[in-house]
């Protein structure tokens, strides 16, 4: 058989969809305000904001209650002294950190655990004030949750889990030359919580060379991805970045050697002779060591090799040298010396202006290499990668991204991110995370260089790296972009940019600069830097943020005109609570925050979709609803902890797969069925070795596609009127084309699929319609390639009306398939949409009525960066052919699309940041 690079089947590959939807939701929930009290004018600061999906608070000020004692042992018997408040489990808790950000501050951060296992981004915080029997309880809050029951041994073995982590990149390439490294078990939360093990998964892209690293979590129960997003901190969204991921490595920083303080100087990147922090070596010679501070800065020169080389610093690397105090020209060239210069003004301005040892607080090492490329290409980029500052080399529109303080200033600030909120690097906290590290770096600079609040560059990100162009058109970022929640919230999935860390950073960096611009700078920086060392938790989102900065502000002592201020900041840039109910759709919502290992599906005005509530949740129930109506989801799987999606329905009943433990205690994977109105769930087929994958039911016929684990061919299975599967036999030679995206479709009593074979001189590829009442191939389209040359790509055949549709991908157009179709009755094909169409649909996956077809368009990644614009959206067009029209205006990503009556569409929507289930009865047509 020939080699195929294609998507794995969805059965296995549905990792992505998944952690999407879940990831997305996770920092998709809007936190519940408590409403204002009475009195004339509300309190800008929240006294009580409540948990999503927890009864533990997210956020209790206004306390002055008494807890004497050491910091750790004060603020647990304060959690423990009030149960009713609090909700909280004290002995599952360990301490963290405490944070002491004045003389008479300490904030105690505490990790949850859930049988001895990390729950992901459960942190809980309490802040004390005064000294000795004076000290007193000020606010609390954090990320608890309550009500986790989630196993804490896996039933997947270890080897599978591995397996399904590496499996999450889709792409075969990527695949093949991929490696995971096991992180241990976490409990994602979320309902009763998730047992999964944490691998890091490292890859090159590719389609840019670049690197791949992916944070996966796999559900260690049932055995399918649960989350995975980017791991990289990359100062902007670009196809490369750094290779190691954050926190991934557990050595210590490198020091370097230290020898004797010593004073120089070194030309920098602009030929300009600066004095440096240098050490003298006892052979006579000088290195970049700085140690002037209790933080010893260490800078190395890459030389222009590849950044891969320095994930972790070769053992025999040292820090650039010189015979003589005065550094070469070289050392200003490769950007060293402005690396060196920037880490010690950053260091600088968090122990001077905010009272902080360095990075992690503590005063530990300070690590740049600067001048590295992307496998020797230009690499316009600078990433904190967990341990240290990389700086690439630039290209032609950028210096070295060594010479930027406010470069610099973000890079590290994200060290100093990772070691208080450790904002998740997607999503909504992962936005924030950019945020803090670009308000920073913005606020160091214009510290440093004396620049006021009021110049045009004191807002701009990397404007003195650019080489071409004016600041403002070459500036990585702007904290004045003005943008806002509802009018500019990139609706994108995790895919892409991480859920749009860098595309959605500036609407809180935003409000967080206008602060910077109204309050005193001043200010300014002690509250954002209270609210990230004592207040913000790893999932928080931007609402949760708000009340953060304002909580913080409180704590610091602005009066209450100062504190509307801070509020009338957030508001500007619409981060307030429910924000996204205010965003501007055009489709009916059926089902808010929908979290599904597959998308829906649909069928005579219904749909069906597994789905959870929660931020990452446990067991995934199946669901099924009205299209035309609005009505109250209704759950159709049975009360257990599986999985249960990859669903098809035709209206009237539904065939679905359920994935876990079952109730004897055996993982595998089943087949059921169920009539929409209720009754028995029926079982067809059951396995722990075989996938099932493809479902499909029409009236009394159910169908699905079995792999055979050992031959690896695939066959069509048949349920016809209630009788067990039987497989449907082939001709001799013949197989069904493994790893399409949807491999069967049934109707009417026809399936639909695609067949090959060889012969002597080829293989043929086959969309093929079998006639179940005939027992026999009634219609067959085959497209010949001669061996040895490269075969077009087939995928997605989808009967519809007198037609067999199916996708089509000629060699040398790589995603711009065409849409084809053949007549029912085989007189020939036609083509509905033509190859190398910039609608070419994404996947090559469509789904069809009698009327129409949809498709997900392919979205490319536009020149100009990623906007919502440019994010993919579905396009219908009728079967007999036609052009392709919006199916909706919603500005953000459109996927999943499945197809209902008529021009009727039900789809999932990222628009709002979640990912919400909605339908339309027919296109928009034009936006
Ligand atoms: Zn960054």
């Amino acid at each position: 058989m020939q080699h195929r690079s294609r998507p794995t089947p969805k059965a296995l590959g549905a990792g992505a969809a998944l952690s999407l939807a879940l990831a997305l939701t996770l920092s998709a929930a809007p936190a519940l305000a408590a409403p204002p009290g009475p009195g004339a004018e509300r309190d800008p600061v929240p006294a009580l904001v409540a948990g999503e999906g927890t009864a533990a608070p997210q956020l209790v000020t206004g306390l002055a209650e008494a807890a004497p004692g050491g910091a750790g042992e004060a603020a647990r018997a304060h959690l423990a002294a009030h149960p009713d408040r609090y909700r909280i489990d004290p002995a599952q808790l360990t301490e963290l950190a405490v944070e002491r950000t004045a003389a008479d501050r300490r904030t105690v951060r505490f990790q949850q655990y859930h049988g001895g296992i990390p729950v992901l981004g459960g942190q809980y915080l309490v802040r004390l004030v005064g000294d000795g029997a004076g000290q007193r309880v000020e606010s609390a809050g954090g990320k608890y949750f309550t009500g986790l029951t989630a196993p804490t041994t896996a039933a997947v073995p270890a080897a599978t889990l591995r397996r399904l982590a590496l499996d999450s990149l889709t792409d075969q390439r990527a695949r093949t030359a991929a490696t995971a490294e096991d992180r241990g078990p976490v409990v994602l939360p979320g309902g009763a919580g998730r047992l999964a093990q944490h691998f890091t998964v490292r890859s090159t892209d590719p389609a840019t060379g670049g690197p791949l690293v992916r944070e996966v979590y796999v559900d260690a129960t049932r055995g399918v991805v649960a989350l995975a997003h980017d791991a990289r901190s990359p100062y902007r969204a670009a196809d490369a970045g750094t290779g190691a991921a954050r926190g991934a490595a557990a050595a210590a920083a490198p020091t370097g050697p230290s020898g004797e303080p010593a004073t120089g100087s070194a030309p920098d990147l602009l030929g300009r002779t600066v004095p440096v922090s240098i050490a003298r070596q006892s052979d006579g010679s000088y290195r970049l060591v700085d140690l002037t501070r209790p933080a010893t800065i260490s800078t190395y020169d890459g030389t222009g090799r590849d950044y891969r080389e320095f994930g972790r610093l070769p053992a025999d690397a040292l820090p650039v040298a010189s015979p003589g105090p005065d550094f070469p020209a070289a050392t200003g060239t490769s950007g060293a010396t402005d690396a060196h210069v920037n880490a010690g003004t950053v260091y600088d301005f968090y122990r001077d202006r905010l009272g902080r040892d360095g990075l992690d607080g503590k005063g530990s090492p300070i690590t740049s290499v600067v001048n590295v490329s992307n496998g020797g290409r230009p690499f316009p980029n600078a990433s904190w990668d967990g341990q240290k500052m990389v700086y690439g080399n630039g290209d032609a529109t950028h210096r070295q991204f060594a010479a930027a303080l406010d470069v610099a200033g973000h890079e590290m600030t994200h060290g100093v991110i990772q070691h208080t909120a450790d904002l998740e690097y997607s999503g909504q906290s992962g936005a924030m995370n950019e945020a803090l590290a670009d308000y920073f770096g913005n606020a160091i600079e214009v510290t440093a260089r004396g620049i006021a609040m009021t110049d045009p560059g004191a807002a701009l990100l990397g404007e003195s790296l650019c080489l071409t162009g004016t600041p403002e058109a070459c500036a990585g970022r702007r904290l004045d972009d003005r943008r806002t929640t509802v009018d500019d919230y990139l609706g994108a999935g995790l895919e892409l940019d991480s859920g749009g860390v860098h595309l959605n950073s500036t609407i809180f960096g935003g409000a967080l600069w206008d602060l910077r611009r109204t309050l005193d700078p001043l200010t300014a920086d002690r509250l954002v830097y209270r609210a990230l060392a004592e207040f913000l938790t790893p999932l928080d989102d931007f609402v949760d943020g708000r009340n953060a900065v304002l909580a913080a502000g409180r704590s610091l002592g602005l009066g209450r005109a100062e504190l509307r201020t801070v509020a009338a900041a957030f508001d500007a840039h619409g981060i307030r609570a429910g924000w996204q109910s205010r965003v501007r759709t055009d489709s009916r919502p059926l089902l808010r925050g929908a979290m599904a290992p597959t998308g829906p599906a649909a069928g005579g005005g219904h749909w069906v979709m597994g789905s959870t509530s929660g931020p990452v949740g446990g067991a995934v129930p199946l669901y099924t609803g009205s299209t035309t109506a609005p009505s109250t989801p209704t759950r159709l799987s049975p009360e257990d902890e599986r999985i249960h999606g990859w669903a098809a329905t035709d209206g009237t009943s539904a065939a679905w797969l359920a994935i876990g433990l079952d109730d004897t205690g055996t993982w595998g994977t089943e087949v059921l069925t169920r009539s929409l109105s209720g009754g028995p769930v029926r079982s067809l087929f059951k396995s722990s070795a075989q996938s099932p994958v493809s479902v499909q039911v029409s009236g009394t016929d159910i169908a699905f596609v079995l792999t055979d684990g050992d031959t690896g061919r695939s066959r069509a299975m048949l349920s016809h009127d209630g009788a067990p599967p039987v497989e449907l036999p082939l001709p001799e030679g013949h197989d069904l084309v493994p790893y399409t995206s949807s491999s069967l479709s049934l109707r009417n009593g026809l399936l639909g699929w695609l067949e090959t074979w060889t012969t002597g001189e080829s293989t043929v590829q086959a969309p093929t319609v079998y006639s179940i009442a005939a027992g026999r191939t009634t219609a067959q389209y085959p497209v010949s390639t001669a061996n040895g040359a490269e075969a077009p790509f087939l995928d997605s055949p989808t009967l519809a009306g007198d037609r067999l549709l199916w996708t089509q991908t000629a060699p040398g157009h790589p995603g711009g398939g065409a849409i084809r179709s053949g007549a029912l009755n085989g007189s020939g094909v036609g083509e509905l949409l033509p190859a190398g169409s910039p609608l070419a649909p994404a996947d090559l996956a469509i789904t069809a009525t009698d009327r129409a077809v949809t498709f997900q368009q392919r979205g490319d990644k536009p020149a100009d960066g990623w906007s919502n614009a440019a994010l993919p959206k579905l396009y219908q067009l009728p079967v007999t052919g036609g052009t392709p029209v919006r199916v909706s205006c919603n500005r953000g990503t459109q996927f999943h699309p499945a197809a209902d009556q008529g021009n009727r569409v039900v789809w999932l929507d990222a628009t709002t940041g979640g990912s919400d289930l909605v339908t339309r009865d027919r296109p928009a047509a034009a936006c």
